[in-house]
């Protein structure tokens, strides 16, 4: 179901909540999922509000239990992401969530046998107490091409400095592989922010994930699971991170950043 008119090129508040709820009250969906981005956000809050429903934001699984009249069971960080909490809706509907950005993998239909329903765009103008002036000028961030790479990289504060973490990315322009890390080389300026894996970046679908000197927060794990194969390098033998990688390896990991670089570089 879609509406398209000028006045939806920007989000509004006021417009957006009352053209879908108009909707929710006509179709009666079980389950209502947003993007978990500040227009997301912000839209899915007002929705739940006027529905008398709950809400879980910032989702990163999802499950649903068919048998149970359609429960959706939420995985939601909670404790500045120190621990997963699983979140139901039993008793209203729609059930709905905002769900981080690149979660999950994009999965494009073979055949679209999609049935798209184009709905009338209705809303009075005159109903606004705020006179829209001027729209802003989009800024869309760079998007990471991490969620469909075969091979990633992931860097960490265990590179030691910016000199060792520039050499992943030509160790990746070599093997054909993408560049991610943890949020500690974005803090030393080592990595731009949009590279970042995990619970406030991306999730990765890999089928190897080679990890150099990352310790292994959860923050950063919850990022990486649905990696075929985790290979770690770390030189802590007790690191987190070798209780989900498939390969540990204990050593220094600059020097087999280093070690890699000579072998491919071709
Ligand atoms: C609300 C919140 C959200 C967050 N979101 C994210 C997120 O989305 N993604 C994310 O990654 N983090 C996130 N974090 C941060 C996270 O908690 C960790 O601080 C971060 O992942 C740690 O990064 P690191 O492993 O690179 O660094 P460190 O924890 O400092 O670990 C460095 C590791 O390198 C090893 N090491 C050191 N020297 C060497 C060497 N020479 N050779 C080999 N190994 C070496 C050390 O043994 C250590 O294990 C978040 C934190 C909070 C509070």
């Amino acid at each position: 179901i879609y509406i398209s008119h000028s006045d939806l090129k920007h989000y509004h508040e006021r417009i957006f909540t009352d053209l879908i709820f108009d909707l929710i009250k006509k179709h009666k969906p079980s389950i209502f999922l947003f993007p978990s981005t500040e227009a997301g956000n912000a839209l899915a809050a007002r929705l739940a509000y006027r529905c008398r429903t709950g809400l879980v934001s910032d989702v990163l699984n999802l499950e649903l239990k068919k048998e149970e009249n359609n429960l959706l069971i939420s995985d939601k960080p909670a404790y500045l992401g120190n621990i997963i909490v699983k979140i139901t809706c039993p008793e209203t509907r729609p059930q709905m969530c905002t769900v981080t950005m690149g979660t999950f993998q994009k999965n494009r239909l073979k055949k679209p046998d999609i049935e798209r329903e184009k709905v009338q765009y209705n809303f009075d103008l005159l109903k606004l107490r705020i006179k829209i002036i001027g729209n802003p000028t989009r800024k869309d961030k760079p998007s990471a091409t991490l969620s469909d790479a075969k091979i990633v990289l992931g860097g960490g504060h265990g590179l030691l400095s910016k000199e060792n973490f520039d050499k992943i990315f030509k160790l990746a322009k070599n093997i054909n592989g993408q560049v991610g890390g943890t949020r500690r080389p974005i803090m030393d300026g080592w990595m731009p922010e949009h590279l970042q894996i995990g619970i406030s970046g991306e999730t990765i679908f890999p089928d190897l994930y080679l990890s150099f000197g990352i310790s292994g927060a959860i923050q950063h794990i919850v990022g990486i699971t649905k990696s075929k194969t985790i290979v770690a390098i770390n030189k802590d033998p007790n690191a987190s991170i070798f209780k989900t990688a498939d390969y540990c390896i204990i050593d220094d990991a600059p020097k087999i950043l280093e070690g890699l670089l000579k072998y491919y570089r071709g």
